[in-house]
């Protein structure tokens, strides 16, 4: 059984950079992050460790006991940081440069009349975040929405999407909502980002060759639960796991190669341990084989 890492895997920089700075002693445990910081259980702990303490989000307001807070790379709106700032709080801002591209690039639609279209999960910190200061907007998560366009009487429609959605899924979308008799113009910017993109591009390669994919991130990962999706539509078996603790020695029996790949806030060291606990597996196996293979 051979053993692959997907080319691009794990945490990105947005996720990296937001993580550093939480962790600066400067804070002194005096922080509070608003809103999980990275979708992934093992981060926030350390976090916790370190002193940061979280609150699920603004809702969460008279619950932040420090004096500084931390807006998360998903980004928040404009109208968000204002209530931070008038209780009183100081205000480090952790969004991620590509998701603040995709703020101004909507608000620039809305300026030139187009009617604001995200494609992306509405419950998402993300998407709230980037419809957060718009008066109207539309969410579009799949083609079950798109009579919500037909609603709005509009008939120009500017779309951007959530940084971590599946490239051919919002293609398809796309070129649905332009095919809407209701819908007279589309200015569509494709805003997924490129380490997303990697992601998906490297698992789609590993695809090809693998019989087995261990998708590793957290249960509410957007971009991994994605990272899953492409192996199920590409009929390849696979397993999503939080940790190296979850890998069932069964899965690998009679596997000729195993892809690892890890969405973008999961950490290295959850990749690595990982990826260890499969190695293990895999020598355990590879022995077996030669050894029945030397007695027949
Ligand atoms: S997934 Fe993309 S947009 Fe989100 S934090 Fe990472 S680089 Fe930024």
């Amino acid at each position: 059984m051979k053993v692959s890492l997907a080319s691009a895997l794990g945490t990105c920089f947005g996720v990296e950079d937001a993580i550093n700075l939480a962790m600066e002693p400067q804070f002194n445990n005096d922080l509070t992050i608003v809103g999980q910081l990275v979708h992934n259980k093992q981060v926030n702990e350390s976090l916790k460790k370190n002193g940061v303490s979280l609150v699920n989000g603004i809702h969460e307001l008279d619950k932040i006991k420090t004096r500084k807070v931390m807006i998360t790379a998903h980004g928040a709106a404009d109208r968000v940081k204002k209530k931070l700032t008038d209780a009183g709080l100081v205000v480090f801002d952790a969004s991620c440069p590509l998701v603040m591209r995709v703020h101004k690039t909507i608000k620039g639609m809305v300026e030139k009349n187009y009617f604001p279209v995200v494609i992306g999960q509405e419950d998402h910190a993300e998407v709230k975040g980037i419809v957060g200061d718009l008066d109207e907007y539309v969410v579009v998560k799949d083609e079950s929405d798109l009579p919500k366009l037909r609603e709005t009487g509009k008939r120009k429609f500017g779309i951007v999407v959530q940084t971590t959605q599946q490239v051919e899924n919002v293609e398809a979308l796309v070129e649905k909502i332009m095919e809407m008799d209701c819908v007279e113009e589309v200015n569509f910017v494709n805003t997924i980002c490129q380490p997303t993109r990697d992601r998906q591009i490297a698992v789609l390669n590993l695809t090809e060759k693998a019989d087995l994919m261990i998708v590793v991130g957290g249960y509410n990962s957007s971009n991994t639960k994605k990272l899953v999706h492409v192996c199920e539509q590409k009929n390849i078996a696979s397993h999503h796991i939080e940790s190296e603790t979850q890998l069932k020695r069964e899965w690998f029996v009679n596997r000729k190669h195993v892809g690892i790949t890890a969405g973008t806030s999961t950490p290295e060291f959850v990749i690595n341990k990982v990826h260890k606990a499969i190695m293990v597996i895999a020598d355990e196996l590879n022995a077996l084989e030669k050894n029945q293979a030397v007695s027949s």
